[in-house]
């Protein structure tokens, strides 16, 4: 009884100090302006700015590539590896939330990161009755002098290169965003071809036609692309070796195809002017890969995404008093985590390193299978193409994991979708038997994952140079604008 009373009256201490709470912290800006009043700088405006978003990576996508790293160059030893970002002198962390959900999506959380405002999922720099347009900081860069660079390993029309150059109540139109990248008159695009190339009918005019009309030059192969420089006008170069408009997972990248730090080089190259540039340059694929929980795909693609830091960083090293590196994420992907039910309290890191391409291009490697309609198809035909691609002996594995096997290549095998929470559960939207051999991959790594969505948790955010020193602490992603604003004195 007495227990009870006490709880009641903590209760209602609770509560009351939650209302007088909520009543003084203002909502957090909620369709607001960017909220730049509350930053000062007094320092030197960097003339280079370079934004990196690593898509779907929170912290355990970062750690697990440290972790492999390290256990790659020391095993046993119990050391990560650092990444060159995570070594970045100011770090800091994003709350990522947006106006439908605590677990967002890229086109609210780049619109925030862009553009200093919340919205609703799915929405591209418009407010959330969709009627207002937000200005994203590139438009305002641009009338300042700076040149624009946009860079992705997915396609360029896709949500978060998009946030930095188009308006639009729909992040599925990307024929419309392709329109506004054409006439945005920002300088270097690069990466991933555009998604929808001649309208959602089919019957528009060729998206290459419009943004050659707006005066671009269109850059597709090696060589073309290879030779662009600060005189080559307005550029878009889009991959060559793309695989539904993006470049290939990193795992799976062959040599001599283009990797994205060498889109982020030559953006540096086709935007070295006297007034400065600012480049976006976004990880797309690291968030692909977790939804799909493939662990290995992300953590090769989070590496590739530090490669394409390192470029920025050598650029910084000769310019580092008018240089400001800005590394951070949208939101993160997966639920992914560092530990496992059957695996307690160790890791395995080893087991991902025999992991040589990614579910899509095992994906691939089935479906031939399949199309050879074999008549008694057995998980056993492919024993081969599993221990290749997955260092997996399937003779060689628990119980528990080779019925798991069997069920998912019977429900490959039948082409149907999973119909009930378990099987929602166990593949989500992807194959059966490629998400299924991940997870072993993963599990056996003492890896796992939640969910083939998003999630709400933070993300991390380094900066190094000119004005870095604006982005310690924890706040909101909307804050991200108002913070490079000041810095680059956009209010003068
Ligand atoms: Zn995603």
């Amino acid at each position: 009884m007495i227990l009870k009373k006490h709880l009641k009256s903590i209760m209602s201490v609770t509560l009351a100090v939650g209302l007088v709470l909520s009543m003084a912290v203002a909502q957090p800006n909620l369709g607001m302006a960017a909220s730049a009043d509350d930053e000062t700088y007094s320092g030197k405006t960097p003339k280079y700015v370079f934004m990196f978003i690593g898509d779907g990576m929170s912290y355990p996508q970062v750690s697990s590539a440290e972790m492999y790293l390290g256990e790659l160059s020391m095993p046993g030893q119990i050391t990560p590896e650092q990444l060159d970002f995570t070594k970045f002198p100011v770090h800091g962390a994003l709350m990522t939330q947006d106006s439908t959900s605590f677990i967002p999506d890229s086109a609210s959380t780049a619109t925030s990161l862009a553009s200093g405002k919340k919205t609703l999922s799915g929405v591209i720099n418009m407010d959330e009755t969709k009627s207002i347009a937000y200005t994203p900081i590139t438009e305002a860069l641009k009338e300042k002098g700076y040149k624009i660079g946009i860079v992705t390993s997915v396609p360029i029309t896709h949500a978060t290169p998009a946030a930095y150059y188009a308006k639009v109540a729909n992040r599925n139109d990307a024929y419309g965003i392709g329109k506004q990248l054409a006439a945005s008159g920002f300088d270097y695009f690069g990466g991933g071809d555009f998604d929808q190339k001649t309208g959602p009918k089919g019957a528009d005019q060729h998206i290459y036609e419009i943004v050659e009309g707006a005066g671009y030059t269109i850059a597709n192969t090696n060589e073309e692309i290879l030779a662009l420089n600060n005189k080559s006008g307005k550029v878009v170069a889009i991959d060559p070796d793309d695989y539904e408009a993006a470049l290939d997972y990193e795992i799976d990248r062959a040599d001599g195809e283009l990797a994205l730090s060498d889109y982020v080089a030559k953006g540096i190259e086709v935007l070295d002017n006297s007034k400065g540039f600012f480049m976006m340059v976004e990880g797309g694929k690291i968030d692909w890969a977790n939804h799909a929980n493939d662990a290995a795909a992300s953590i090769h693609d989070t590496i590739a995404f530090d490669e394409s830091v390192e470029v920025a960083l050598d650029f910084y090293r000769a310019h580092p008093k008018e240089t400001l590196i800005i590394v951070t994420a949208d939101h993160e992907c997966g639920g992914m985590t560092i530990g496992y039910s059957l695996t307690g309290y160790s890791t395995h890191f080893d087991k991902l390193q025999p992991v040589k391409m990614s579910y899509q291009e095992f994906d691939k490697l089935v479906k031939e299978y399949q199309a050879a309609m074999p008549s008694d198809p057995m998980l056993s035909d492919l024993a081969d193409e599993i221990e290749d691609a997955y260092g997996l002996d399937i003779n060689n594995l628990s119980d528990y994991q080779s019925s798991m096997l069997e069920d998912a290549f019977e429900k490959a095998m039948s082409g149907e979708k999973p119909s009930d929470d378990q099987e929602k559960v166990l593949y989500g939207s992807y194959s059966p038997l490629s998400v299924t051999l991940s997870h072993i991959v993963n599990s056996s790594a003492g890896l796992s994952f939640t969910s083939y969505s998003h999630t709400g948790t933070p993300v991390p955010v380094y900066a190094m140079g000119a004005g870095s020193e604006l982005f310690d602490g924890f706040y909101d992603n909307t804050k991200v604008y108002g913070k490079l604003s000041v810095i680059t004195k956009l209010d003068k």
